[in-house]
């Protein structure tokens, strides 16, 4: 009896988070025979949508605080080593999710045969050119106020989204059930109802909300490498972040707790408005399944056999102790709002050095996206099928490289990757409006890409760790090890 007691402490939140999922299925389900309105599913969800903003608050002194001790910790040869070691992990396994999805895309071939929905035209605005969005994320690295980095992204993109926008009003506008409409009593409520229909469909991903975290990032690792080396004169800064670290986790220990009534509502609400799924037949089912495959092989493994190469450990043993990590990122398609739990699963539950896991995460969330890469190249093809247009092999090269550049500029926010898809549709001439022909699945293919994206990253903490013992033992600098009492 002893033994079930110890299990059921030390497992208390994922057994929680876990009979939350559960929960908000059955919960989701049984509340949609009512056809809840848009507004009252938003009156619902609200508890999951406080577990967005309370992740996202911690989010950015999170990834300062964790970069900046994490970097300045290591000397500049070791943090060196490391930051090497762990690019090379984004790259390749970057491209072995964009090798996976196309050769899936190749063999399934979603979208033969002639179209099935029609597209609405963009009209006059001009098209993103790939180079222009190349150079954004270049200038995005470098912000040139910090502040304002805090809550601006993309500007190309930006505009692309309202483009988007505008398209998702034709295409959906068949939301608008008329009961919505005849409610509408006044011009301005027919407006809201609109937008909300609109917002929706495509959250303004990369602009209003999103954060310029690649900027943050670069910032960071630049002060903590400067820092780290200023010796005695740097020990108050570094004490500093150190403190602010601690502290952010703390919090992150008190909001835990909340977490799985979040993730339930935020389920629940999903199930509640999601479209009839058996409607989701045809190009776009198989063009969906495509991707689910794909991001299975990858997360299940792709990434677990490479883990196993280089550590010989149980990968599913270190998957097991990321559980709620992965339910989180399910949730909130958001990595940078899992991000406060992945760090706890590394550090607490597969027991990742800290001076790895502040060093490598904050970075892993916000430039390595397996999931978003992979998929990026799936819908590319998939559309150039749906098009009728015959792709040779630079045409395939090209979407390769720029579905990966994509997959590095997508913030970690919900539905990202489909506003970077532009880069990808615009080098090889494909029509951006077709995205709307995968938008209709979107919502849900990006829980699953945000969990491949949170598993590609914890994996690359524990090779990283693994590849750098020698250089951890070395260090001199030793990071606070504070435990965090439940
Ligand atoms: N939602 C994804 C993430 O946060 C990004 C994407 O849209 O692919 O990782």
């Amino acid at each position: 009896r002893d033994s079930v007691k110890t299990f059921l402490r030390r497992n208390t939140f994922v057994i929680f988070t876990v009979a939350a999922v559960a929960l908000g299925v059955v919960l989701g389900f049984a509340l949609r025979p009512y056809n809840l309105s848009m507004r009252e599913v938003k009156y619902f969800s609200f508890p999951g949508e406080l577990l967005m903003r309370m992740l996202q608050m911690l989010v950015l002194p999170l990834i300062v605080s964790s970069l900046v001790t994490g970097i300045s910790s290591l000397d500049s040869k070791a943090s060196g080593k490391m930051g090497i070691r762990a690019i090379v992990y984004y790259m390749v396994t970057t491209f072995i999710a964009v090798f996976i999805g196309i050769v899936l895309v190749i063999i399934i071939r979603p979208g033969k045969g002639s179209r099935d929905s029609p597209v609405t035209s963009s009209g006059s605005i001009e098209p993103v050119q790939a180079a222009d969005a190349f150079l954004d994320l270049i200038r995005n690295m470098f912000p040139p106020n910090l502040v304002e980095a805090c809550f601006k992204q993309y500007k190309t993109l930006y505009k692309k989204t309202l483009l988007i926008k505008n398209v998702s009003i034709v295409v959906n506008a068949s939301d608008l059930n008329s009961t919505d409409l005849s409610q509408a009593s006044n011009f301005s409520t027919v407006l809201q109802t609109i937008q909300e229909t609109v917002e929706e469909v495509v959250p303004v991903s990369g602009s209003s909300n999103g954060v310029n975290a690649l900027g943050l990032v670069v910032f960071s690792m630049c002060f903590g490498l400067v820092i780290g080396n200023m010796k005695q004169q740097g020990q108050a800064l570094r004490d500093f972040f150190d403190c602010l670290n601690e502290a952010i986790m703390r919090l992150v220990a008190i909001i835990i707790w909340y977490a799985p009534v979040g993730i339930l509502f935020l389920i629940a609400g999903k199930i509640v408005e999601m479209k009839d799924l058996a409607q989701v037949g045809g190009q776009l089912g198989m063009y969906t399944v495509s991707v689910i495959v794909g991001l299975l092989i990858h997360g299940l493994f792709v990434l677990p056999l490479l883990f196993f190469v280089v550590t010989k450990k149980n990968p599913f043993t270190f998957i097991a102790g990321l559980l709620q990590a992965l339910i989180t990122a399910l949730g909130t398609s958001s990595s940078s709002a899992t991000l406060p739990i992945t760090f706890r699963c590394l550090e607490e539950n597969n027991h990742v050095d800290k001076r790895v896991t502040r060093f490598v995460l904050p970075v892993g969330a916000t430039i390595n996206m397996d999931g978003t890469a992979l998929y990026e190249a799936v819908a590319a093809i998939f559309i150039a099928q749906v098009n009728d247009m015959d792709l040779n092999f630079g045409q395939i090269l090209t979407i390769s490289i720029t579905a990966t550049a994509a997959s590095i500029g997508a913030a970690g926010i919900p539905q990202a990757g489909l506003v970077t898809m532009v880069i990808v549709l615009t080098s090889v001439g494909l029509p951006t409006e077709d995205i709307t022909l995968i938008i209709a699945v979107d919502w849900f293919l990006d829980r699953l890409r945000t969990t491949t994206n949170v598993l590609g990253d914890s994996f690359g903490a524990g090779i990283v760790e693994h590849l750098s013992r020698q250089e951890l033992q070395n260090q001199d600098v030793e990071i606070s090890n504070f435990v965090i009492e439940e």
